[in-house]
This record gives structure tokens, sequence and C-alpha cells, in this order.
């Protein structure tokens, strides 16, 4: 390492579609922080590079890494509010503030992504209906700007730059830090119950249902061929209301490391799903579980990821409206018993929030689907592309690496073209750019 410790290494999205040789650099002050972003006309800021896309890096741009900023800066416990270095992941972050049982509820679902990557986000968690995404916590930010320099941003100051940094996928600059107003959290212990169901209406009308009272409301739903095609279980999470003393949540190794042969397919998905379901008749419909399990649920089950080897996988991830979800559901079915496309998972949750900007974020169901990375299966989500206006879809560009610029200028209509103005405004040389911003014409 050189004296901006700048490297060169080879990196991938987290889908495996893409990757490039890049030059990424690790400021271990603010001064160097400074310093480094003046050696290259363009940057982009990296966090745990756990985005499905390209979003941290591009071949154009130096990408900056600021996980060696990871303090935490000041806690308020009376006034419940806390100030973090963006480099902190979530993992650590709670385990300072849920030793106070104080935390934020918009957590995305693994321990190592930063604070700078679920701002930059604007992440949501399992409880995204009940709590929107993180938007809600953030109280202010500060931000480093190559021409700007320091700004401080929230809804009092430079307020157009807070609200395009938030969901700004790092082309406002580098976050630093952020300001989070803090919730209660009594224990961080949950019960989860669960219910069968048979298909996505089912699951539907228990989301909006059990959305009201449960802490977290989300399904598991087969999709492995059109005869159980939206079988599956609803999970709804309580917070135990007992108080109990918090435990450390322990750091593991990341486990993420591709099989060289993939394991997922037709025959694969349909057996791991029966059986999933089989083994779900034959256990409790009530069970106590703990904090990571809950909020984190692919912690430790990395193999997921793995077995889609090394081609890897697509998320489609979508915002379809309550009244229109079950027509969708209808062409989404038709299509697949043309195409029959591999998908290894589908699930459904409620959300809540404003569509704005490049955000993912709205008061609708958010749909999951992955996706083995195969021609036919990038044939049949071009199709199911060609439904978003029909249905007034929003697709999330932080999973699907695959959008393109006219998919997107379609979805987000007048939303994109409001951010890139506002942008452009703010920074008329467009210095940070990632792979997908280029792609994208953002
Ligand atoms: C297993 C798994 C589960 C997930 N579950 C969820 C989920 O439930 N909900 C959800 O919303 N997301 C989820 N995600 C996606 C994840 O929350 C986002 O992709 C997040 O941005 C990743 O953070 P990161 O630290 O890895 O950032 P990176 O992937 O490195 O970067 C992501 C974006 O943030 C920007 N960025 C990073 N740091 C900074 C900074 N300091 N300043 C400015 N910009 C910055 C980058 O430029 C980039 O645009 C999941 C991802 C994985 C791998």
């Amino acid at each position: 390492m050189n004296k901006y410790l700048t490297e060169n290494k080879k990196i991938f999205s987290f889908d495996k579609s893409f990757s490039i040789n890049i030059t990424f650099s690790q400021p271990d002050k603010y001064k160097l922080l400074e310093k480094i972003s003046h050696t290259s006309d363009n940057l982009i800021n990296i966090g745990s590079n756990l985005s499905y896309s390209p979003l941290g890096f591009s071949r154009e741009s130096l990408s900056i890494n600021i996980k060696n900023f990871d303090r935490i800066l000041h806690f308020d416990k009376r006034e419940k509010t806390i100030t973090v270095e963006a480099g902190l992941t979530l993992i650590e972050f709670l385990n300072f503030t849920l030793k106070h049982n104080l935390w934020i509820p918009q957590l995305p679902g693994y321990p190592t992504i930063t604070i700078g990557g679920a701002v930059a986000a604007n992440a949501h968690g399992k409880s995204c209906g009940k709590h929107g995404t993180i938007r809600k916590s953030i109280k202010s930010i500060l931000l480093f700007h190559k021409t700007h320099g320091w700004l401080n941003l929230s809804e009092d100051k430079n307020k157009e730059i807070f609200d395009l940094t938030i969901g700004g996928i790092g082309l406002t600059g580098t976050i630093v830090s952020v300001t989070f107003e803090l919730m209660e959290i009594k224990s961080s212990k949950f019960i989860t119950k669960k219910k069968e169901v048979n298909s996505v209406e089912d699951s539907l009308k228990l989301i909006l249902d059990e959305s009201k009272d449960a802490s977290y409301t989300y399904t598991w739903n087969r999709a492995d061929n059109l005869s159980n095609f939206g079988k599956g279980i609803v999970y709804k999470n309580y917070l135990d209301q007992n108080l109990n003393n918090f435990e450390k949540l322990k750091e593991e190794k990341n486990q993420f490391k591709p099989f060289i042969f993939p394991m997922w397919n037709k025959f694969s998905i349909n057996i791991i799903n029966s059986l999933y379901l089989k083994l779900n008749k034959l256990t409790k419909s009530e069970k106590n579980e703990n904090f990571l399990n809950v909020i984190f649920p692919f912690y430790g089950k990395e193999n997921y990821f793995n077995f889609f080897g090394k081609k890897g996988f697509i998320e489609s991830q979508l915002l379809v409206s309550e009244e229109k979800l079950n027509s969708f559901i209808e062409e989404f079915k038709n299509l697949f018993e043309k195409f029959e496309p591999t998908i290894t998972l589908f699930s459904l949750k409620n959300m809540s929030g404003k569509q704005k900007f490049l955000r993912f974020e709205d008061n609708k169901i958010c749909l999951t689907f992955d996706y083995v990375n195969t021609k036919k299966n990038l044939l049949f989500m071009s199709k199911i592309d060609n439904l978003y206006n029909k249905y007034n879809i929003t697709p999330s560009i932080i999973k699907d690496s695959r959008i393109s610029k006219e998919i997107l200028r379609k979805s987000y209509n007048e939303e994109l073209t409001r951010f890139k103005d506002e942008l452009f405004k703010f920074d008329k040389k467009r210095i940070y750019q990632s792979e997908i911003s280029n792609r994208l014409e953002i």
C-alpha cells in the first residue's frame, strides 16, 4: 500500500453478474479522505460490497472505502440519539445500542453491511410495513464532497442534499457519519408464529391483516413449479415482551464463497422446498428465536448464495400495489408456464413509505424473486419487465443488476429525472460514478 492506502484488486458484485479490477483506497484519517478524493477525477464509495448490483465501483472511478471510520462518536441515552461513523457495521452498531435497550428497526438482512451502505441504499428490514425504511431513523449526516468539502445535512441544513443522499447510491459524496434517532426495544428475543398457506392470495390476506400487530410479517412461497406456485408459510415475529439481559451478538467470519459447481436447479429446488414444507408440518407453530436468526436470516446460511456457483444469481425485488398484486401474479404465472424459469426464492412482505428519487419505498407489497443466472431466466425476466408499466411496478436497482436504462426511466418516471437534475445541480462535474450509475446514465 502507498501513502494514500491505495490498492488494486479484482472485485465482484454480490450477485456475481459483474466483475472488474479496480483501484480502491481505504483512508484512516479525515485529512487523508480529503487528499485521496483529489487524486482521481471520478470517485465512488464502497462499504462491505454487499449490494447485489455493482454500485460501489466502476472502471473509471477510484473506490473509497471508509471501513476504518468505525467509531461511535456520540450517544445520548436520554434523548435516544447516536452519532456513528459510516464504516461501522450493523452488528457493531447493535452490540452497542442493544445494551441500552435501544436500536433502529430498519435493518437490512446481513450483519456486516455498513451504516454508510445502508443509508446510501435507503435500506429496509423485515418490518418495513410498520417501520418503513432507514430514512425514518436518520436525523443528520456528515458528508464529504470533493468540491463542496464538508457538509452537514439534515431537514434544517442542506435539506435538498440530505434528501438526495438517503438512497442516493453514493453519488452525492462520502457519508462520513450519521446521527440516528433510536427506538426502545425491550428484549432482543423473539417469538415466531407461522401459518401454512396455499396461494399468493392467502399470503396477501395474512400479510395485510397481520402486519398490524406483529413486529414482522413476511412469507416464504414456492415458485419451483406451476402446480405448487404460491404454497408456503407466513411468518410472524413478535418481540418477547419480557425484559431480558442483552447477550452480545457473535461476529463470525464472512462465509460467502461460491461453489465451483452450481447446486441450484429445478430438481434440487423442488426437493429442498418439499422437505422444507414437510419439516414445517412436523414442527411447532410457535417457537422462541434469537435476534440474529430473525433480523439476519442469511447469517450462517451463506451456502444459499454459494450454491449458485460462480455464475451467481439475479434478484428481482418489486413494489406492487395491493390492488394490482393478484392480477400481476396471474400474468406472472402465465409467463411462468411458457418460459419455466428456475426460481430459488419467492417472498412477500408489506412496505410503507413514499416513493421519491431512486428510493425503493412505497405503500405497496414488496415481492422478492431469486433466479439462477441463465439465458432462459433472463428472457423470462425481460418479459416481466414489460409488465412494470401496466401494473405500476417499481423495481429495486440495489438488488437487480440487470435493469436497463429504459426500464428505469419507465418505472421511476419523473422521480428519476428529478434525481438526475438535482444531482447535476449539486455536482456539475458528476464526480461520483459507479458501474450502475454509468450504465443507467444517472
Ligand atoms: C444477504 C443480504 C441481505 C440483504 N438484505 C437486505 C434487506 O433486507 N433490505 C435491504 O434494503 N437491503 C438488503 N441487502 C442489501 C444491502 O442492504 C445494501 O446493498 C447495502 O447498500 C449494502 O451495504 P454495504 O456496506 O455492503 O455497501 P456497498 O454494497 O459497498 O455499497 C452500496 C451503496 O452504498 C454506497 N456507499 C457505501 N458506503 C458509503 C458511504 N460511506 N458514503 C456514501 N455512499 C456509500 C455505495 O456507493 C453504493 O452505492 C442485503 C444484502 C445481502 C448481501
